[in-house]
């Protein structure tokens, strides 16, 4: 139990890589951080990320990429398949990183590989102290915030970081309301061994009920994002071995050769949260807890690396990093990128689900454009990686 009102410069709430990220961030800035949440669990639920540049600049500015980089496999290619059975199905959409000379659009990690290495240098990395209660409560007044742990002791800071997912209580305790909604989708995911190379592709199969996405892991693995109907994914989940790779194998046109499942199996419901504010009162909520969408185009917690540097940048060199100035900065820094992203992810999806002719014509003739417009091409792959 720590004493009772220690006081630091920034309370962080929340360490799922978002928080671990941020709290070296700001401890490298020279704050006395707490970082709050309970021990990350080992089980990723055979998930993985796809980091992109803007992830990974920021990761090698704080000394961290070089110890993820070797658990990582790169994603030099990405090939997108129609495979909605539109009458306007457009032909494969391929992109190389090449073509913006670049070795790789980004590197995809499993998701507890790149937690324990997170919380690792979070131990190694002076300035922080890491508590693993839960925060049941947070006030703030003018001059600070005040966080009251699990165990009832309590922490003081000038500034509190929401980091702590959709759900964030940083969020609604400082009076922050978020919209949320659901799609009629559930996410099955995991990892599979294959006995054909990836050849360093990443491939989504755009189906009627969302994509089915092969991301490449070090060595002949892959891992399977698969968003089909609620049902569905529950049907596929519930499998047994052999016949979920069976299905797998015959959705994914024995592109990888014969699957074996070599993952945990996790089941996430699709749904999307957005925030008209992300500061307020001295808190400021960063990755989930100020934005969620469908995992398309591997932007959710990219995005959520872009909130932390910025908000990290914005509080440099202030004499209060958590009075309205420095945050309305953060905010004017992070409105458009949140924006954009959420709604390309959203318009994206639902015109995959949307069985209306004009629809299938937009998105058909988009990803013609895309493919066969160099500039445009170009454009959509800097912006893929949060250019
Ligand atoms: C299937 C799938 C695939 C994805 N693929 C990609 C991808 O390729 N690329 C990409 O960029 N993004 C991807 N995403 C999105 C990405 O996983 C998320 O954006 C990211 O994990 C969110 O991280 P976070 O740290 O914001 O939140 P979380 O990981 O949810 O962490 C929240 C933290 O807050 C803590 N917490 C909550 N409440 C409290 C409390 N009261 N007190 C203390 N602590 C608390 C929790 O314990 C946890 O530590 C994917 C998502 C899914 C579902």
């Amino acid at each position: 139990m720590v004493s009772d009102h220690k006081t630091f410069d920034t309370l962080i709430i929340g360490a799922g890589p978002v928080g671990l990220v941020a709290a070296i961030g700001f401890a490298r800035a020279g704050h006395q951080v707490a970082l709050v949440a309970p021990p990350s669990t080992p089980n990723g639920f055979g998930r993985t990320v796809a980091l992109m540049k803007s992830s990974i600049d920021y990761l090698a500015e704080l000394g961290l990429w070089d110890a993820i980089q070797p658990n990582t496999a790169p994603l030099a290619r990405m090939t997108l398949i129609d495979d909605t059975g539109s009458l306007f199905r457009p032909p494969p959409a391929m992109f190389n990183a090449s073509e913006i000379n670049l070795p790789a659009f980004g590197y995809n990690i499993e998701v507890e590989h790149l937690v324990r290495i997170l919380e690792s240098a979070v131990t190694a990395q002076s300035g922080i102290i890491r508590l693993t209660d839960t925060v049941e409560a947070i006030s703030v007044d003018s001059r600070s915030a005040t966080v009251t742990l699990s165990d009832r002791s309590s922490l003081n800071g000038l500034l509190v970081v929401g980091a702590d997912g959709r759900k964030s209580k940083v969020r609604s305790a400082v009076g922050i309301t978020a919209k949320e909604w659901n799609y009629a989708q559930s996410a099955l995911t995991t990892v599979l061994d294959h006995t054909r190379d990836h050849h360093d592709t990443s491939t989504e199969f755009h189906t009627r009920e969302g994509p089915f996405t092969l991301v490449p892991l070090p060595g002949k693995r892959s891992s399977l994002v698969w968003l089909a109907s609620p049902a569905r994914a529950q049907m596929l989940h519930a499998l047994d071995e052999r016949s979920l790779s069976t299905r797998i194998e015959a959705q994914s046109q024995s592109l990888l050769g014969k699957v074996r499942i070599s993952g945990q199996r996790g089941l996430v419901p699709m749904a999307g949260l957005s925030v008209s504010v992300i500061t307020r009162h001295r808190a400021a909520l960063v990755g989930e807890a100020a934005h969620a969408f469908p995992p398309i185009g591997a932007q959710g917690l990219n995005l959520g690396m872009r909130d932390v540097r910025d908000l990290v940048r914005s509080t440099a060199n202030a004499s209060d990093h958590g009075s309205a100035d420095v945050l309305a900065n953060y905010q004017r820094k992070r409105s458009r990128d949140i924006a954009t992203r959420t709604r390309a992810v959203d318009t994206l999806n639902r015109s995959l689900l949307s069985p209306l002719l004009p629809v299938d014509f937009a998105r058909g003739f988009g990803l013609l454009a895309i493919s066969t417009v160099k500039p445009l091409r170009k454009f959509v792959m800097r912006q893929g990686l949060g250019a």
